[in-house]
């Protein structure tokens, strides 16, 4: 087949490659990014579907506005406004298959290719895709677990002009870490100072443990004048209702949103109604609130058991920051008492042992630490966890696997 040129700059995800050894029996898997299917609000989602059909049955199945089903853009604008986010209205939003559709449609109005791309050391693996399929040449921007080093950030936009900056500012996938109040201050500084794109992803904010993180970049833009001209805010229910409904939202200027459903136009035409229907009045229903409080209950027990058995069971042989929110425990092999070193060593010794998790160095686009790892505490009960963890101790200093042919 003559394939299109752009797909050299991409490849198959290592991630995808690991799932594969996953079907084996009685594998314990942290591998995973999404949410746990047990904790889905399944008889909310019974009622808000049936009224959907019954209430609206012409909107739920008929073809919709490219721009989003009017009532589900109110609802997401109001959703946003109780994380204080008070300036959205419902125009001001357009609904995306998922906020993956969202990234897709900023690389596709935003990106030519040999462009430069801002993104943070380690990011989402799907954002390298997405934006490498565009032709950006990705720049890595480090981050510690107050999240990206701003002052580095800022070298970084001075030497490459880039086409945009793309952070996860709260519980970032892979890193968990979550940017600073003041490191948020400085980022919009940044976008308005240097006239930079900035997107901010924003799928795990709502999975906080305890306290709240800081406001979003989004909910912060009024206080520094001119940065909201620049900044683009993609939201999504997946993480906290379900991520099969694909409803995602993308928040930018009004230049950018007309453009970004322009292209929507000629890929899906628009968010499947039926999904949006349901969403809204599963908005509307104000089942949200004890649908988050259950949801952040269950995973910060989870986070909280992974970290004490990863301390117990690794020992000096690890190192991390104890998560705050998010699906993610990120972590750094440290080799203390000759335990191994390389997280895709290690990944591979893992399955030898009966658990599963993604090695680090995929999700860097440039210098990656070969000796970090990603462990989701989110689909495994507190007792699978605890065996899991032992089991990763016991990998620790297993025999090497026998390496692929
Ligand atoms: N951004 C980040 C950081 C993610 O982790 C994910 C899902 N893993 C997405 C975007 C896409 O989520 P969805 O398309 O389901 O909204």
């Amino acid at each position: 087949m003559p394939f299109a040129k752009r797909l050299d700059q991409v490849e198959t995800s290592a991630i995808r490659e690991l799932f594969k050894l996953l079907g084996k029996p009685g594998i314990i898997s942290f591998a995973g990014g999404f949410p746990d299917s047990a904790m889905f609000d399944v008889e909310g989602l019974c009622q808000a579907s049936e009224a959907a059909l019954r209430h609206e049955p012409g909107a739920a199945l008929q073809y919709g506005a490219t721009e989003g089903y009017q009532p589900l853009r109110e609802q997401l604008a109001r959703f946003m406004a109780h994380k204080g986010a008070q300036d959205v209205a419902p125009e001001g939003l357009i609904v995306t298959t998922g906020s993956q559709q969202a990234l897709d449609l900023i690389g596709k109005t935003l990106i030519d290719p040999g462009d430069k791309v801002i993104v943070e050391g380690p990011t989402f693996l799907a954002t390298i895709q997405c934006f490498r399929l565009y032709g950006a040449e990705l720049v890595s921007a480090p981050i510690d677990a107050d999240g990206v080093q701003v002052d580095r950030l800022e070298q970084l936009i001075q030497q490459h002009r880039p086409k945009l900056v793309y952070l996860i500012p709260t519980f970032g996938n892979p890193s968990g870490a979550t940017l600073s109040l003041a490191r948020r201050r400085r980022v919009l500084e940044l976008a308005a100072r240097y006239q930079t794109v900035v997107v901010e992803d924003d799928p795990y904010g709502d999975l906080y443990f305890g306290e709240a993180p800081p406001p979003s970049l989004l909910a912060l833009s009024h206080e520094v004048p001119g940065s909201r001209d620049w900044l683009v805010h993609c939201g999504s229910l997946s993480k906290v209702l379900a991520p099969g409904l694909r409803v995602g939202w993308l928040v930018a200027p009004p230049e950018l949103l007309a453009r970004a459903t322009m292209c929507k136009q000629f890929s899906d035409a628009h968010t499947s109604t039926f999904a949006q229907a349901t969403a809204a009045q599963y908005l509307q229903a104000g089942r949200m609130p004890a649908t988050l409080a259950h949801v952040r209950a269950v995973y910060a027990e989870r986070a909280r058991a992974m970290g004490d058995a990863l301390r117990g069971e690794l020992g000096a042989a690890i190192d991390f920051v104890q998560p705050r929110g998010g699906l993610f425990v990120w972590a750094r092999l440290t080799g203390a008492d000759g335990g191994v070193a390389d997280g895709r060593e290690f990944a591979r010794r893992a399955i030898g042992q009966g658990v599963a998790f993604v090695p680090g160095t995929p999700f860097f686009c440039a210098e990656p630490d070969h000796a970090t790892l990603r462990l989701s505490f989110a689909t495994a009960d507190v007792d699978r966890i605890r065996e899991g963890v032992a089991r990763l101790g016991r990998a620790l200093h297993a025999a090497p696997a026998l390496q692929e042919a």
